[in-house]
């Protein structure tokens, strides 16, 4: 039951935006930049963001040689460095608009730790900056002189350094959207899950499940930007759910031999420190079928896998004290690109970021956002 003030003031809208992501919110204020007289309301399920924006690494990257060699077996050499070139404008992009202090970034390099079977990437280094060369104007890889200095087990054979990648804290990075957004008057509803999306009628069916009411939102058009959940608002999406687990050890208690962002096993593992802390995550390959879900649960078989990794190649002989693990739901298709587009005629969508939304969410925003003004 609502109120008549309820109801005059709070179901109307010009645009909606489902789901408060990195892309949800970049949709709304990229849209609100454009028309600051839109009433514009943001609807969550969660009281935070509950996908992967809060979940994720803070990873600043754009992808670590093997992962682009890998690239080359499904794209073409042309696609592969537009993707780049995406990401890495992207990260430039949200530097800009929040700044560093504001994201907590760093600038603390790339690197990728390669073991016996993996060293022919290295003769492909060179060709691959070349590749790289106009999107970067220098060259991106270089390997790593003395990599024993940095205390891996021997098991790693050599590491590639990217100079062009940094880290950041996610949490500040949605704090800076959070305060944005509401610079500009955007509304946000938490603990609001939508059911339906009328693509057609512009009509947004959800519920509050502390209320126990039913709500029926109305606006002209309607952003969906719901990532690895949106099978059930939009069934037909090419949409598979991936999910992600991080471990955080407790501070330890010995120096860290090395600084920046750490990837391996093509991509699929990924370590890096966070306030005299390892944060360590990824390992999804080792169970790709386990992982194909939106539940929010700890996989033991990768657990197991990433701590293994931990004692066993990252500090090899230390001893390590876990203090929090989370778990992340990704999106992922048969491509590699987000899904930006029209799904009805006054609903448009964009999901499927992979794993790289840190570079990209900014961005997919404001293209969402050009396609919105376009409707
Ligand atoms: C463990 C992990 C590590 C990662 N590491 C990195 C990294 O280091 N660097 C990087 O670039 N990327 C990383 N990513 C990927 C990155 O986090 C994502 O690509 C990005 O956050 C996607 O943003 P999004 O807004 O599209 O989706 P999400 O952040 O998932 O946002 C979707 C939102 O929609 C809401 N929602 C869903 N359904 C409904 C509904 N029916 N009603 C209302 N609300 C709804 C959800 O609650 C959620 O808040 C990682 C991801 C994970 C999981």
């Amino acid at each position: 039951m609502f109120s008549y003030w309820e109801k005059k003031h709070f179901f109307h809208y010009d645009l909606i935006v489902v789901g408060s992501g990195f892309v949800g919110l970049s949709t709304a204020i990229h849209y609100k930049e454009k028309h600051p007289k839109a009433r514009v309301l943001v609807l969550e399920r969660g009281v935070f963001p509950t996908g992967a924006s809060t979940k994720n690494a803070g990873f600043a990257c754009f992808g670590s040689l093997t992962e682009i060699l890998d690239d080359f077996w499904h794209m073409t050499q042309d696609e592969v460095v537009a993707l780049v070139a995406r990401r890495y404008r992207g990260l430039q992009s949200i530097r800009r608009q929040f700044g560093d202090k504001k994201l907590s970034y760093s600038h603390v390099n790339g690197y990728e730790l390669l073991e016996e079977s993996q060293l022919s990437a290295l003769d492909e280094l060179k060709g691959v900056n070349k590749l790289l060369h106009p999107v970067f104007k220098e060259d991106v890889f270089s390997i790593v002189k003395k990599p024993e200095k940095l205390g891996f087990s021997d098991q790693v054979k050599a590491v590639v350094k990217n100079k062009f990648e940094g880290e950041l804290d996610p949490g500040m990075y949605m704090n800076s959207l959070w305060k944005l957004a509401q610079e500009k008057g955007i509304r946000i509803l938490t603990g609001v899950s939508v059911c339906e999306v009328q693509k057609d009628a512009g009509i947004v069916l959800a519920e509050d499940k502390v209320g126990k009411v039913s709500l029926e939102f109305i606006a002209t058009k309607v952003a969906i930007c719901t990532n690895a959940f949106t099978k059930k608002l939009w069934p037909d999406s090419d949409i598979q759910p991936g999910r992600g687990l991080i471990l955080l050890s407790k501070p330890v208690d010995f120096e860290i031999p090395w600084k920046g962002t750490f990837h391996m096993d093509k991509g699929y593992v990924y370590f890096r420190q966070v306030d005299g802390r390892l944060l360590l995550g990824g390992a999804r390959n080792r169970d790709f079928e386990g992982e194909k879900s939106t539940d929010f649960e700890v996989n033991p078989k990768i657990k197991s896998h990433l701590e293994k990794l931990a004692t066993g190649v990252i500090f090899p002989g230390k001893k390590i004290d876990w203090d929090v693990e989370w778990t992340g739901i990704m999106a992922f298709g048969k491509i590699k690109l987000p899904l930006i587009q029209q799904v009805g005629p006054k609903t448009v969508a964009a999901v499927r970021l992979g794993g790289m939304g840190v570079a990209i969410g900014w961005q997919v925003g404001e293209e969402l956002s050009v396609l919105l003004s376009k409707m």
